[in-house]
């Protein structure tokens, strides 16, 4: 039994983050979408709807919590499950991004096993 290849949207707009990612996601068997800002994942996003979007909260232009608004006010995209990651380590700021319509979010510098983990729990569960 094969388990389905699921598309992993990644906005990011650190290389080594986003090496970091593309090397979890393939690993798992999945394809990796990259999105180096947020005008470039809406453009996505306009023709792909994504099984999972890991979203970079600190990003040049359109910050992550803008878009994440976005994404959830979009009724094809407001199912998909959203992954906030970020850096700033403040108090509140897992809170802010939930507010924003996160679903999960993950602490930077990235930790393997839970993007890992993240991943399996948002993908894997759909094919039983
Ligand atoms: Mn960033």
């Amino acid at each position: 039994m094969t388990k389905e290849r699921k598309q992993v949207l990644c906005v990011e707009d650190n290389t080594v983050n986003m090496l970091l990612v593309s090397r979890i996601v393939e690993a798992e068997g999945h394809e990796l979408i990259k999105a180096e800002d947020g005008y470039v994942a809406l453009d996505i996003l306009d023709g792909t709807v994504p099984d999972i979007i890991l979203l970079d909260i600190n990003l040049p232009g359109m910050d992550g919590l803008e878009l994440a608004r976005r994404f959830k006010a979009d009724s094809r995209l407001a199912e998909v499950p959203l992954v906030a990651t970020t850096a700033q380590v403040l108090v509140g700021d897992r809170e802010r991004c939930l507010e924003a319509g996160c679903d999960d979010y993950l602490p930077k510098p990235l930790d393997i096993r839970k993007l890992r983990e993240v991943i399996r729990r948002y993908l894997d569960n759909n094919n039983l």
